[in-house]
C-alpha cells in the first residue's frame, strides 16, 4: 500500500489509524532518510495505541518504552548505534522482546538489523518528495 501525505499531521493521522488496530505482537520496521517522517508517523501510531505521553525520538538513548494495558510499546531508533550492532542489540535485550504478544516493536533504521527481525515484520518505507510531501509505503513480507 502506498500513501502520499502533504503535512506532518497527515502522516500522524495515518499512523494513528494503524495504531488503533494494534493487538500486541506486531513488529514494524521503518526505513527512510532523516526527516522523511518516521518519528512523526510513530507519534501517531502511539497516540492511536492509546499512549497519552508525548513521544519524542529515542535517538540518543536508543529505546523508549510505554506501558499500555494490553502490551508495552517499544520505540527503538538505531540511527546512532555504531560498532558491533549484534552486541548492542544483545545489550538492549531486543531479541527477547521482538515478536512477543506482550510487545509492539517499532524500529527506526531497522534495515541495520534486518537479519534479526522475524518474518512477520511489517516494513514501512518513507520517502521525502520535497517540502511537506512524503511517500509512505507499507510492505508485508511474505
Ligand atoms: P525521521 O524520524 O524520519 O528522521 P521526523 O518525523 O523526525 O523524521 O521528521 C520529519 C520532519 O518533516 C518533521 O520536521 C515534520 O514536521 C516535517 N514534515 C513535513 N511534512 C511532513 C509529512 N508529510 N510527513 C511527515 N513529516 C513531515
Ligand atoms: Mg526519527
Amino acid at each position: 500500500m502506498e500513501f502520499i501525505t502533504k503535512s506532518a499531521n497527515q502522516t500522524q493521522d495515518l499512523g494513528q489509524r494503524l495504531g488503533a488496530s494494534l493487538i500486541g505482537g506486531e513488529v514494524f520496521a521503518l526505513e527512510g532518510d532523516l526527516g522523511s517522517g518516521k518519528t512523526t508517523f510513530i507519534q501517531g501510531l502511539a497516540k492511536g495505541a492509546g499512549i497519552t505521553q508525548r513521544v519524542i525520538s529515542p535517538t540518543f538513548i536508543v529505546m523508549r518504552q510505554y506501558s499500555l494495558p494490553k502490551f508495552t510499546f517499544y520505540h527503538v531508533d538505531l540511527y546512532r548505534l555504531e560498532g558491533d550492532l549484534n552486541k548492542e542489540i544483545e545489550n538492549l535485550g531486543l531479541k527477547n522482546m521482538i515478536g512477543g504478544n506482550n510487545s509492539v516493536m517499532v524500529i527506526e533504521w531497522a534495515e541495520r538489523i534486518k537479519e534479526l527481525l522475524p518474518r512477520q515484520t511489517k516494513w514501512i518505507k518513507f520517502e521525502n518528495l520535497g517540502e511537506d510531501k512524503r511517500k509512505i509505503i507499507y510492505e508485508t513480507q511474505n
